[in-house]
């Protein structure tokens, strides 16, 4: 299952995605375009987003969603560190 062959779909809009403007990332294909945050729908770096349940974040949407929550940091893990 590593080729993806000729029918590729966007994994956010559904439409296909040609080889020159395809992006691989959390194990989905996107069109480059079509790579943003799931939360704010920002335009996100591969390789600079935040996974979770198979989507994209940006950093600020992950963070203010999962990581810390109320946005106070004074009470952080460090057995959260793992990656
Ligand atoms: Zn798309
Ligand atoms: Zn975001």
């Amino acid at each position: 299952m590593t080729d993806l062959g000729d029918d590729v779909k966007c994994a956010r809009c559904g439409e296909e995605v040609y080889q020159s403007e395809r992006l691989r990332a959390v194990n989905k294909v996107y069109h480059k375009i079509c790579f943003k945050c799931a939360g704010c729908d920002s335009a996100l770096s591969l390789g600079k987003e935040f996974k979770r349940d198979g989507h994209p974040f940006c950093k600020k949407c992950y963070d203010s969603n999962y990581r810390v929550g109320q946005g106070n940091r004074v009470r952080r893990k460090k057995k959260e560190e793992e990656t």
